[in-house]
């Protein structure tokens, strides 16, 4: 027996599906939205429409943009020959709250686990080498998580570039292991820029 009105059914269970969101906090959240005046819960379903249909990845770094290119890459006072690369547009948020990074990114959209089957043709490494290879790179600064996915994509990376003679850099690990860079404070993340090292 369906418990609720069948459309409440089905939110809930859309709903469910979104990450972190349980059974019991999807039925909070559609008690509450069909709760809600109309044109509010109108303007919520808009809002996530208008960003899937015009979010897109940046051409350069891959990140999540609404333009062809992002406001970082194509910012001219960045220092394009300094790329830090990220695992998710989250971790180059945190680091440019910092306000003291002037390089550009790159977004990995992931990092490399062979546990759970993702290997590195299916994070943006492609189009980072080919990065590599037309722009003008003196430094990849890999700040991907400590975590062991974080440390293997590190890894791997820099065996990946050291060929090219681009030098290559690993954010300091004051960073918790384990520890989402997104959580981390801004002068823990500083700290661990400044202290990165060759490798
Ligand atoms: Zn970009």
């Amino acid at each position: 027996m369906d418990l609720y009105s069948g459309y409440i059914s089905r939110l809930i269970e859309e709903l469910s599906a979104l990450p972190g969101i349980g059974n019991k906090s999807a039925q909070r959240l559609a008690f509450y939205l069909v709760n809600q005046p109309k044109d509010k819960v109108k303007k919520l379903s808009d809002a996530i429409v208008e960003a899937r249909d015009k979010v897109q990845y940046c051409s350069c770094c891959c990140t999540l943009t609404d333009r062809e290119i992002c406001p970082i890459c194509a910012n001219e006072k960045r220092d394009h020959s300094t790329i830090m690369v990220v695992e998710n547009p989250r971790d180059l948020a945190a680091y440019e709250k910092t306000g003291k990074f002037e390089g550009v990114y790159h977004v990995l959209h992931g990092a490399i686990s062979p546990m759970l089957g993702i290997g590195p043709g299916d994070i943006r490494l492609k189009e980072l080498m080919q990065r590599l290879q037309t722009d003008d790179v003196t430094e990849v600064i890999i700040a991907t998580n400590s975590s062991l996915e974080g440390e293997t994509t590190a890894m791997y990376i820099s065996k990946l570039i050291k060929p090219t003679g681009i030098k290559v850099t690993r954010i300091a690990s004051g960073v918790p292991v384990g520890g989402d860079l997104e959580y981390i404070d801004e002068i823990t993340l500083l700290r661990a820029l400044e202290g990165r090292t060759e490798l």
